[in-house]
């Protein structure tokens, strides 16, 4: 007999986890689909957020370790043991997946492993086995791409940066995007000698140009070789093991110990049958939604990744809540507006932006936006010669200079925003920054004290 629930997710990754959680909350019957059962949390559990966020302290470990001795302590530098720290870093990713998997069956939410297929808009097929739900939300998150290059299969994606038992000695990291740029920061500060091949001018392009330019001068000085226009077209394997990457150009990028595409990523959209369900895709795979997370089935969701927006965890994790919010627990008009999503790009230094860009404002407000920028060297780097910079930027609007874009960059801007965010969310001005009283001596204090 086909079993029932009240709300099938497919995927348990941030999204298929959130809405499957709340839902149970509220009293309904859930079931979460996966195809990897071992590894529940999906790609920022696995492949994603957590161990990148390991191996980025790990580089500011390396980081702290040369800025020892300007403070006094005889610190020799010392190289990282990677496989230790993999170990490490794979033993807490298998503890959150353990805890899920606790947390479901105290919630009393099925998982059921293997693929899920619909086989109609209601009743989906996982490991044989139907299931009918009045409910399916589809949360299948997405993949990275590999380019369609000869020799590109001899390249690694960020899934292979987590599988490496070892710190390449020379790496190619080709993107232009936040994972590109993280991992070739990573790299960099462990001790690999990284080149990052951009196909523009420029990498973060959606970012504002104050954050980008700041973080390539950055990187640069920190010894990362950023190759503007430039575009992979083959790669092939030396004798000696090591590869070598032929540019569009006819240059050649040779002995590489790694090469790693981070070029973009693809829906999680194939296979799931959604053809027979009906659910419609957009031309790149992705299932569009409306703002309640509706696709064109009545009765059939989407969040996270698969929807092509946002593709953050806690973009995820928020759509999924509301949804059960909105299904179980009595609240018709909850969604997640997709507008000031704050954001940290672990590069260094970090990076911490929410609203509007410098350009996006005066593309929509023209004379209206106004610009307090100022940048400074933090006093942690005081004692020394070198040290990186920090920036920070708010974009205003009109008379009462309303904030809608606060853009940061340098050590703590990751963990600096998030309350900004919550400011600007509520409608702060420029004039309610000023009348905030700064803590001093921070880095954030810049944000309430800018001319
Ligand atoms: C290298 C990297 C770093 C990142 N860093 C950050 C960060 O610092 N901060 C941040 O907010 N976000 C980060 N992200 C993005 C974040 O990981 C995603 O936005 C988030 O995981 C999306 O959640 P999701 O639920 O949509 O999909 P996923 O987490 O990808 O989960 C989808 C799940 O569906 C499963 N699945 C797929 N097809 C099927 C099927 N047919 N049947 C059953 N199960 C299926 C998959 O196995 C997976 O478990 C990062 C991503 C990457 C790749």
């Amino acid at each position: 007999m086909t079993k029932t629930y009240d709300l099938l997710a497919i995927g348990a990754g941030s999204g298929g986890l959130s809405v499957a959680q709340r839902a149970a909350e509220h009293g309904a019957r859930c079931a979460i689909a996966e195809v990897h059962p071992g590894a529940l949390g999906g790609t920022c559990v696995n492949r994603g957020c957590v161990p990148k966020k390991v191996m980025w302290f790990a580089a500011e470990i390396a980081r702290c370790i040369s800025d020892a001795p300007a403070y006094g302590f005889a610190v020799a530098p010392a190289a990282c043991d990677f496989a230790a720290l993999r170990a490490r870093r794979d033993e807490y990713v298998h503890g959150i997946n353990g805890w899920y998997r606790t947390y479901l069956a105290d919630s009393d939410i099925d998982l059921l492993a293997g693929a899920a297929r619909f086989v109609d808009s209601h009743t989906v097929e996982v490991g044989g086995e139907r299931y009918r739900a009045g409910h399916v939300v589809i949360a299948t998150g997405g993949a990275p791409v590999v380019p369609d290059l000869p020799g590109a299969e001899l390249g690694i994606t960020s899934d292979g940066f987590f599988e490496m038992e070892s710190l390449p000695r020379r790496v190619a990291v080709v993107g232009a995007g936040y994972i590109a740029v993280e991992l070739a920061g990573i790299l960099n500060a462990l001790g690999s000698d990284v080149t990052l091949l951009l196909r523009h001018e420029q990498f973060l392009r959606s970012f504002d140009a104050m954050l980008r330019e700041t973080l390539m001068e950055e990187m640069v000085n920190s010894g990362v070789t950023v190759v503007p226009k430039s575009q992979a077209a083959s790669i092939r394997a030396a004798t000696d093991g090591t590869l070598d990457l032929i540019c569009a150009g006819g240059e050649i990028l040779p002995g590489l110990d790694r090469l790693i595409w981070a070029i973009g990523r693809r829906p999680n959209s194939a296979g799931l049958g959604l053809e027979v369900a009906g659910v419609a895709l957009d031309e790149h795979g992705f299932i569009p939604v409306d703002d309640f997370q509706n696709t064109n089935v009545p009765g059939v969701y989407a969040l996270g990744d698969i929807t092509g927006r946002a593709a953050l965890t806690p973009v995820a994790i928020a759509a999924g809540r509301r949804l059960a919010d909105r299904l179980f627990g009595g609240r018709p008009e909850r969604r997640l507006p997709y507008e000031n999503i704050p954001t940290a790009v672990f590069s260094h230094p970090p990076i911490g932006t929410v609203g509007l860009t410098e350009e996006q404002a005066r593309a929509t407000h023209g004379d209206a936006v106004k610009v307090y920028q100022s940048c400074f060297k933090p006093m942690y780097y005081a004692p020394m010669e070198a040290g990186h910079q920090a920036c920070m930027k708010l974009v205003t609007v009109g008379a009462h200079e309303k904030i809608v874009g606060c853009h940061i960059i340098g050590p703590g801007a990751d963990e600096m925003l998030q309350g900004f965010a919550v400011a600007i969310r509520m409608g702060a001005t420029k004039a309610d920054f000023d009348d905030t009283v700064a803590i001093h001596p921070t880095s954030a204090e810049e944000l309430v004290t800018m001319r």
